[in-house]
């Protein structure tokens, strides 16, 4: 969904024209349902994170006039209906909760490294492993590729404080990923802290001497190296998160319930 100009089939759907509606729903549900499944962690409760959010869309789009982005837009309304669900879901009892199954990774990649099946489970587990408020912004800005002030304006939070929230989330995440990703190197006690550093460098926000100073630093450590090399593989792996397609019963329960809405309009 991000990047996709969807904005033709927006203003057609507006205007009441229902093919164009079930196209915008088609083409923001896969992303939706990833964000529910990462997020939610059970199938079941994805489920309904999808369908609460394609009708909330449907009810919606004629209050979106795109000053946000859709993808802001689209993700705030996901993210209202997943904690919906994690406040239903604090009475339930465990035993009712389907565990998500392996996800899917997507292939080919044009990186080998990131076909690597012993990465994709150790990422997906390093997700699991976080806290929800990092887990959540590395999946909208580095899984879904929503810029930082889109992905700021999903959560409702400032630029600033997105980004240093993600560079804490992506330092969580390397660690997570530390004992598959990075051999054991002894850091000197003058590095500097290169995985913030180049968190800050993906965000712009590296000024040009202090990149160059810590390219030149890790050409000569090997302990940043391979922490930064490692970072760079697990985000590259993000882009490559996929949770596989939606079940074929599941879209039909979403078009009926998205139908049941928007039916009286449809004229
Ligand atoms: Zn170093």
């Amino acid at each position: 969904m991000a990047g996709e100009d969807l904005s033709p089939l927006i203003a057609r759907a507006r205007a009441g024209d229902r093919a164009a509606l079930e196209a915008v729903l088609a083409s923001v549900a896969p992303a939706v349902h990833r964000f529910g499944l990462r997020m939610c962690r059970n199938v079941h409760d994805a489920e309904d994170v999808l369908q609460d959010t394609l009708v909330a869309i449907t009810a919606h789009l004629g209050e979106f006039e795109g000053r946000s982005s859709l993808s802001s837009w689209v993700f705030a309304l996901t993210r209202s209906a997943c904690a919906r669900r994690r406040r239903g879901l604090a009475n339930k009892p465990k035993a009712d909760i389907d565990r998500l199954e392996e996800p899917v990774f997507a292939g080919p990649s044009p990186e080998a490294q990131v076909a690597d099946q012993e990465l994709a489970s150790a990422l997906s587990a390093a997700l699991d492993g976080l806290s929800d408020e990092h887990r959540e912004v590395i999946l909208l800005r580095d899984v879904e590729g929503l810029t930082a002030p889109e992905a700021a304006s999903a959560i409702g939070i400032s630029v600033d404080a997105l980004k240093s929230r993600l560079h804490r989330a992506r330092e969580a995440l390397r660690a997570e990923l530390r004992p598959v990703l990075e051999p054991r190197l002894p850091a000197r006690t003058t590095c500097p802290d290169v995985v913030a550093l180049w968190s800050k460098k993906l965000e712009g926000d590296l000024s040009a001497s202090d990149c160059s100073a810590m390219e030149e630093h890790l050409l000569g450590c090997p302990a940043c190296g391979a922490a930064c090399h490692a970072l760079k593989r697990a985000l590259l792996a993000c882009q490559h998160v996929q949770s596989g397609p939606i079940a074929p019963e599941v879209q039909a329960k979403v078009k009926a319930a998205v139908r049941a809405w928007a039916g009286p309009l449809a004229g």
